[in-house]
């Protein structure tokens, strides 16, 4: 078989949401939601939503409506499933028939949401200085007296995985100010703000990356492993070339193996020449370009000919991988491919 196996341990993931919801309600009772967009960070949203209801998280985070909907269509009635991108024309049917609660992020989509909708639950998503989504203080004001039976209200930090950063605090004073003599529950934490500290829990945190092994949370437990399969080795002589564009040259003889994974299973052409494979405790490299579906690997210090080698595994997690490619774990996460037999660890 040369399909690579990404095996994804659910009991990590259980392990993630308890810790980071047990960080969360320490000193202020917030609740953790989960974060299941794309996909679930591309190991299915299913699978995973329904590994986080069991584990106890009663709201969940979407991207989409349509994402919502395949939420719903797991979870049944009952969890709270919430929409960043809010309310958006077409969406109306979807987020009534599947219960969504979309986080409204600007005046129109209050209004196009009212008129729709006129008795259905929303929440609302405030600008404190990404710019990214939400409404501006000055529509929020204007608006702010047609809201009070929203369920949330939430914002976004642009720099919470820099502890240090001083937009943290900013955003925070931001969102004090913004959300000041409301009842309305509030969120400002995704996971990098759930472990700034309890002043950012507020009423529910938004952990996603973290319940999946990722940084910033580094006690996380790491949820998938990858092994490759090597369909054929050749010994290469000194002064040879390696892969398209004969980017690699040996410098003495080498042993390479040539495993069935490539770009187009989300191990990304910037891995080239610069990633890691491990055999065991045995690191080999990545020699060459990464092509579609192939890797070229440097086994020459392996003691016996491996079958397959890990690129994520117990030596390395998404985010040492993701620093081969100068990119972040999220992304390694959600590029994984379709290729892969799917393996599930139940706890
Ligand atoms: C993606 C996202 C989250 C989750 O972020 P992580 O860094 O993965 O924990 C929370 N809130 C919003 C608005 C998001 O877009």
């Amino acid at each position: 078989m040369a399909t690579g196996t990404l095996t994804i341990d659910l009991g990590a993931l259980t392990a993630n949401y308890r810790a980071l919801a047990a960080m969360s309600s320490a000193e202020t009772s917030a609740e953790a939601s989960a974060v299941v967009k794309a996909d679930g960070y591309g190991l299915g949203a299913a699978l995973v939503a329904k590994t986080l209801a069991k584990a106890g998280a009663r709201r969940f985070f979407v991207a989409t409506a349509e994402e919502g909907v395949t939420i719903r269509q797991t979870l049944g009635q009952g969890p709270e499933i919430n929409v960043f991108s809010g309310h958006m024309a077409g969406d109306t049917t979807l987020i009534r028939n599947a219960h969504l609660t979309p986080m409204l992020n600007a005046p129109e989509q209050l209004t196009r949401h009212q008129n729709a909708l006129p008795d259905h639950p929303f929440g609302v998503q405030l600008n404190t200085g990404m710019n990214r989504l939400g409404f501006e203080p000055a529509d929020w004001a204007a608006c702010r007296d047609h809201t009070t039976n929203a369920t949330l209200l939430m914002s976004h930090l642009a720099c919470a995985d820099m502890a240090d950063h001083p937009q943290n605090a900013a955003q925070l004073s931001a969102f004090h100010a913004l959300t000041a003599g409301t009842d309305t529950p509030k969120s400002l934490a995704a996971t990098g703000g759930t472990l700034l500290g309890p002043d950012y829990h507020f009423d529910l945190t938004r952990p996603g990356i973290g319940l999946y092994g990722g940084a910033p949370f580094i006690d996380a437990q790491p949820v998938v492993r990858l092994s490759l399969p090597i369909i054929q080795t050749r010994d290469v002589a000194q002064g040879e070339t390696i892969g398209y564009a004969a980017t690699y040259t040996t410098q003495t003889p080498r042993k390479i193996a040539t495993l069935s994974a490539g770009y187009a299973d989300g191990l990304i052409r910037a891995m080239s020449s610069n990633a890691t494979l491990w055999h065991g405790d045995t690191p080999c490299p990545l020699v060459g370009r990464v092509s579609m579906d192939l890797l070229t690997v440097d086994i020459t210090d392996c003691t016996d000919t491996p079958e397959h080698l890990d690129i994520l595994g117990p030596h390395q997690t998404i985010d040492t991988l993701a620093a081969a490619a100068n990119t972040i774990g999220y992304e390694i996460l959600t590029s994984l491919g379709r290729r892969y037999t799917r393996k599930v660890i139940t706890p």
